[in-house]
């Protein structure tokens, strides 16, 4: 618990930076974009020059989109748990993570329908699972399989210390992709690291999958093998009803309880 609470001051305090920052360079983007749009408009010069300001044009246009991913970042929504219904949600989802992996990526659905409801936050858990399946296409260039199943879950006491003990529904992204060495593995979901290269990653997602997770009181697991794929979990808590304040005291009790 006291490293997911540093995890999560980290992420507030990356937030904050990441927002001051973000903002300002958006505003000193927009002339920069402006000028050599205009200059582009205006034709002038000879080809090496405008070939010149062609590249400019475009690594300012990356620069545009990384910085509103940056913003979008920073003004993180604050957690609203509910209780979502997995097996509903990830079929509501399929298509458009199949949309997101595209042609040579098959995707495989297999989620069991009497599950449980589980504590999460909808519109969040829906863009952790499209940074999920980018992720499994960037890790699949050459295509692959990307299977996502549900199914409920216990994590006994002491069984692994990631995961509190208690009752989850458990979601599972899996790839045949590349998969990532020890070293990218120890490192995947801090905030900001990134394998792949300037203007293409932004290291924000596993840290936003897993900031959720932990958060709702679950956990992400991440197992991977260097060219074998990786398999992501996430664990959430089960729960009864909406959690208005007196079904989180009665979970409270329920988890103290046993
Ligand atoms: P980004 O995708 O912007 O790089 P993430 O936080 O989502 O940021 O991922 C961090 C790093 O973890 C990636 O750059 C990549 O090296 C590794 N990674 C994440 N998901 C996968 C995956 N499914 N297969 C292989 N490597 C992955």
């Amino acid at each position: 618990a006291r490293e997911a609470l540093r995890q999560s001051q980290k992420m507030e305090a990356m937030g904050q930076l990441t927002g001051g920052v973000a903002h300002d360079f958006n505003n000193l983007l927009t002339p920069i974009v402006g000028a050599l749009d205009m200059l582009q408009r205006r034709g002038l010069g000879g080809d090496r020059e405008k070939r010149l300001i062609a590249g400019a044009a475009q690594s300012a246009e990356r620069a545009k989109v990384l910085v509103q991913r940056l913003l979008a970042f920073a003004r993180r929504q604050p957690l609203q748990p509910v209780a979502v219904d997995i097996s509903k949600l990830i079929e509501n989802m399929a298509e458009l993570m199949s949309s997101t992996t595209g042609p040579q990526i098959k995707v495989v659905v297999d989620v069991k329908d009497d599950l449980p409801p589980a504590k999460a936050d909808q519109n969040q858990l829906e863009m952790a699972l499209l940074n999920l399946a980018v992720n499994a296409r960037d890790a699949m260039p050459n295509g692959g399989t990307l299977r996502i199943s549900a199914s409920a879950d216990t994590a006994q006491s002491g069984a692994d210390r990631r995961i509190p003990p208690g009752q989850y529904v458990r979601i599972s992204v899996a790839d045949t992709g590349v998969g990532m060495d020890e070293a990218t593995l120890a490192r995947a979901i801090e905030p900001f690291f990134s394998t792949k290269g300037l203007g293409k990653g932004t290291g924000l997602g596993l840290s936003m999958v897993h900031g959720l997770a932990s958060q709702l009181g679950g956990a992400l697991i991440i197992n991977s093998k260097l060219g074998l794929g990786t398999k992501i979990e996430l664990w959430l808590p089960q729960t009864e009803a909406l959690p208005d304040a007196r079904s989180i005291a009665r979970d409270a009790h329920s988890v103290r309880g046993r």
